[in-house]
Order: structure tokens, then sequence, then C-alpha cells
């Protein structure tokens, strides 16, 4: 494809201060693609508001009004980053033949998007653009951040090492990417399920511009748990397992009781009852706990609620 029309799509929640930073850095960046005729001339940013509560809608619709490349939608309510983004993916998609979704706080390196460009220009349908390095992260952010990666792949998801939601996709990916109905979304394991053909590019992730991470640790630990069991059954196969293995030690300690009595050896083994059992109760309770995380992924599915709802464009 010659020249293709590009959307940038960048999610944005409580973001009037990083935008007007940001903002001006994506258009300069759009207009060096359009000038070095790597995209079509009616290429646009796309900033999705998702329900901020300050004036991040007056801000995205102030740029719209000096640049009408600058577009814009407003969800109804604030839904969180993965619903956001996917709103404005399926908007962009509309008007645009490939999308880079980015984040709107100046974090990912809008440097990357030429190369992102020359590998689907090569012929990629999506480029994950990944983190080269962990070096901005903190000790505790970067060992877990890399800890969930491997653990999601042993668990039989597929994510890309490194990568979060800085990526390029056509708009044949993104319209076979809405066929995927989920409500619980984890795009960056979704993308490699619709296939395709695929490539990866390398930046260094930095610091916002302003504000705050909306991702504190137990936000990024319920992010990890949805992740996991949004794109495997593994861990209830693994409990099934387990729970086979304990049986099987039951039998062989019941085995030992029978013996042991036999022999007349049995002594008033109150502290191994008790360990054996707080073992097997903290054991059923947390086999409980991941059986009860997919029954209620499974619940919240089945209401088919919209995954967003758009107030406005621009
Ligand atoms: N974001 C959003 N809705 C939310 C939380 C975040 O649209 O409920 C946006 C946010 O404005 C940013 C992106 O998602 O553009 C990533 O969020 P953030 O920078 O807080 O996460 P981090 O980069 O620290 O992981
Ligand atoms: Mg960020």
């Amino acid at each position: 494809m010659n020249c293709p029309t590009l959307a940038i799509v960048a999610p944005c929640y409580n973001e009037a201060a990083a935008l007007p930073n940001t903002a001006p850095a994506f258009m300069a960046k759009l207009r060096s693609l359009k000038a070095s005729g790597a995209v079509g001339a009616d290429s646009f940013i796309m900033f999705v508001d998702d329900g901020s509560g300050d004036d991040t809608w007056e801000v995205i619709k102030s740029l719209h009004a000096g640049d009408p490349a600058f577009k814009g939608v407003s969800l109804s309510r604030n839904r969180g980053h993965q619903n956001a983004l996917l709103a404005g993916l399926m908007e962009a998609k509309q008007t645009a033949d490939v999308v880079i979704s980015a984040d709107c706080d100046g974090q990912d390196d809008i440097e990357a998007m030429d190369a992102m460009l020359a590998e689907h220009a090569k012929g990629a349908e999506i480029v994950y653009a990944c983190r080269d390095n962990r070096e901005t992260d903190t000790w505790f952010k970067r060992t877990t951040a890399e800890l969930f990666y491997k653990l999601v792949r042993k668990l039989g998801g597929e994510v890309v090492f490194n990568h979060a939601d800085y990526r390029l996709a056509t708009a044949r990916v993104l319209t076979e990417l809405e066929r995927f109905g989920e409500v619980n979304l984890f795009l960056r394991g979704m993308f490699p399920l619709v296939g395709f053909k695929s490539a990866k590019v390398y930046y260094t992730r930095k610091e916002r511009v302003s504000g705050e991470s909306h991702y504190p640790l137990a936000k990024m630990a319920g992010f990890a748990a949805d992740g996991i069991t949004s794109l495997s059954i593994r861990p209830l196969r693994l409990i099934t397992l387990f729970g086979a293995v304990v049986s099987l030690l039951a039998f062989v300690m019941l085995a030992w009781v029978v013996v042991s009595y036999i022999r007349g050896t049995v002594v008033p083994g109150w502290s191994s009852s008790v360990v054996c059992v707080c073992l097997f109760g903290g054991i059923q309770l947390v086999s409980l706990g991941v059986i009860g995380e997919y029954v209620g992924k499974t619940y919240l599915e089945s209401k088919r609620r919209p995954r967003y709802i758009i107030g406005e464009r621009i």
C-alpha cells in the first residue's frame, strides 16, 4: 500500500496538563511523516477522553479548533485504559488504513513511529514497539513486569516481551479484532491472537511529561491477573493437577497410617495434623479463589455489556 492514511490514537485520562506538551509533539511528528511521504495527507491524531474529571476534553476541543487534524472522541464515563484505547482504535479504523496507538503522556517515544511505518511498508500488519530496556523503572517494577511476561507465557498466553500498547495495526487487523467480543480486555494479548504478519521495533521508554501514572501497584496486579485469566485456562488445569498430586499423597499417607496402626506405633501427632489442616486449607482457598476468578469473569462476559459508550465526537 502506498502512502497509507495514518491515525495516531492516544487515550487520555486526566491529562489536561500533559496534552499541551505532547499534542504538539505528536503533530510535529505527523507533519514530518506526511512531508516525507510515509503517510497520506489526510492522516490524523485521535485523542480519546476517557471520562476525565479535569479539562482534558476542553483541551482536545481547543486542539481541534487550532488544527482539524486533531480529532477526538469522549467516552460517557471513565472505562479504563484498555476500553478507551479500543474505542479509539474502532473509531480511527473507519477512516484510517493504519493506526498507531500510544500513551498521550509522552512516554512512548514518537521517533519509533518511522521504524514502525517502515516495517508496515515491508508488509507487517502489526508492529509491536518493545522497550529496549527498563532502566527508567524501579527495580521492583522491572522485576515484577518481567516476571509477569514470563508467567503469562508459561501459562500459555501469548504476549510480546516488554511490549505494552504502543503498536501499529492495519485496519484489517482491527476489523478482525472487533470480532473478539470479550469485555475483559487485555489488548496486548489479543493482537497476537489475530495473527497476520507482524514485526517488532525497539524504543526507549521515557518519563511522563507531567502528572502521575494511573497504574499504581494494586491496579497493576489486577491488570496482570486479568491478563493471565483472559488469555489462558491453564491455572484451572494446574489446580486439577495439584489436586491429583495431593490426593495421591493422601492415599500414601493413609496407607502409612494403617501400617503404623497395625504395628501399634501411633503417636499423638497433634502438630502434624494441624500442619496438614492448615496446609490443605490454604491450598483449597487459593484454588477456590482461582476458580472464582474465572467464574466471575464468565459472569461479567455473559452480561455482554458495551465496552464503551461514546459521548461526543469531533
Ligand atoms: N488512561 C486512560 N484511562 C484510565 C487510565 C489511563 O485512558 O482509566 C490513559 C492515560 O491517560 C495514558 C495511558 O492510558 O495515556 C496510560 O496510562 P498511564 O500513563 O497512567 O500508565 P503507565 O504508563 O504508568 O503504565
Ligand atoms: Mg504512561
